[in-house]
């Protein structure tokens, strides 16, 4: 069908956090069976839509841009940008795995001693209190860094080596996974949820 069904589509939970990404094509299909609404930015206002009350709406209201609607045989209906789901009530409170690359993407490819960007191969992870001093792997402990720095520190504390890090090395407040698939565009056109995206939930160690 039409290539605005694969348009990426942000989902809220009942908490007005945005927990996943997904293509208007299932949008429309949570809609369809009452599991989530419309949220739509109306008159400086979120207006919340059933799908019937979208259906109406996309009627006599138009979007500037005709890629902006799917048309089924009876209605032409507009494209929703952000759903929020009607039932699930928790948050989806999937863990941020420690991963190199999760590392990597929270530290945006620059050492955290240094400063500088590398591609990803010429990172490593270092340990910020090594591991003989007791540190332990963790995301307060983990950081990435050059190899330049990280031989320049080698098992040391970074006082000692005489090395500081930029910033404090924390766990992430939401999930990479929902910045990597975002666009700039979309950033913008979602950016009042991703605010609200944060996580206010602390995991356990
Ligand atoms: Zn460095």
């Amino acid at each position: 069908m039409e290539l605005a069904l694969d348009q990426p589509v942000l989902v809220l939970n009942r908490l007005w956090q945005a927990v996943n990404v997904i293509g208007a094509r299932r949008a429309f299909a949570l809609l369809a069976r009452g599991h989530a609404s419309v949220v739509h930015h109306y008159e400086d206002d979120f207006k919340v839509f059933s799908m019937m009350d979208w259906i109406d709406f996309s009627r006599y209201n138009p979007p500037l841009s005709a890629g902006e609607t799917v048309h089924t045989v009876r209605h032409t209906i507009r494209l929703p940008r952000v759903i929020l789901l009607t039932f699930f009530d928790k948050l989806p409170c999937k863990e941020l795995k420690l991963t190199r690359n999760n590392v990597f993407e929270r530290d945006r490819n620059h050492c955290q001693y240094c400063g500088g960007h590398f591609p990803r191969e010429e990172l490593n992870l270092d340990h910020v209190i090594p591991r003989h001093y007791g540190g332990r792997t963790t995301w307060e402990n983990i950081v990435c860094s050059c190899v330049k720095c990280n031989t320049r520190k080698a098992n040391r504390l970074p006082h000692e080596a005489g090395v500081r890090l930029i910033r404090k090395p924390v766990r992430p407040k939401w999930r990479p996974v929902i910045s990597l698939v975002l666009g700039a565009r979309h950033r913008e056109m979602w950016k009042d949820f991703l605010d609200l995206a944060y996580w206010n939930v602390e995991l356990d160690e």
